[in-house]
């Protein structure tokens, strides 16, 4: 049995480790907001049961089985956080925090049947490939906006953080994914973007073209 808690751990380590291939001690105490020597613990008792490489001074790496535990969870909540936008009408900045939530449920039938339901999406409503249910995940092969050009004709397709905070204010801005946009000017001084979309200007900062993921429109 695996607790949330060590769910969360797995949740953190695999996110950590699709960026950068590993994980430290540190960055998993950072980005789960607790202390290193109760990540030191942690880590021994999921490397007892086999979830996690762990040696002191080594980098941290997920075990196959780790690998597709975490897998499994992130699926739970990618379904969920679609469920609750296409059957139930939620927003897609109200549902991260629920999924947070209902991803800990033992019951494969429940997201079975989610999935089912929502004929098999291969996304979530942030853009973020759902892994199906032996936890293989198709990496996107998407871009990130602040890394385009100007004169580039794009589609927003996923956002890299799901925070209410970004997603509140792509709201705002009418930014939704599937939109057109294309890059009218980059300011070298601080690498804001000019963009144009459904005929309106606006301008992005760095901070929000770096979380943005697109595709070039052919
Ligand atoms: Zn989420």
């Amino acid at each position: 049995m695996i607790s949330h808690t060590e769910e969360n751990y797995l949740k953190a380590l695999f996110s950590i480790a699709s960026l950068k291939g590993e994980a430290t001690v540190n960055e998993v105490s950072k980005q789960l907001s607790i202390k290193m020597p109760t990540v030191n613990s942690m880590m021994k008792r999921l490397a007892e049961k086999e979830l996690v490489h762990y040696e002191s001074y080594k980098p941290l790496k997920l075990t196959d089985k780790g690998t597709k535990r975490a897998a499994l969870i992130i699926r739970k909540h990618r379904l969920t956080e679609m469920y609750l936008v296409e059957k139930m009408g939620f927003g897609w900045e109200e549902v991260h925090n629920i999924a947070e939530q209902i991803e800990h449920i033992q019951s494969p039938e429940l997201f079975e049947r989610m999935d089912k339901l929502l004929g098999y999406p291969k996304f979530d409503p942030h853009g973020s490939p759902i892994p199906d249910a032996e936890g293989n995940i198709v990496p996107d092969h998407f871009r990130k906006l602040a890394d385009c050009r100007e004169g580039d004709e794009l589609i927003l397709k996923a956002v890299q953080n799901s925070s209410h905070e970004l997603l509140t204010f792509l709201n705002q801005r009418e930014l939704h994914l599937g939109i057109h946009l294309r890059i009218d000017k980059t300011e070298s001084f601080d690498q804001s973007m000019e963009i144009s979309c459904d005929g309106k200007k606006q301008v992005l900062s760095a901070q929000v073209t770096d979380l943005l993921l697109v595709e070039r429109r052919n």
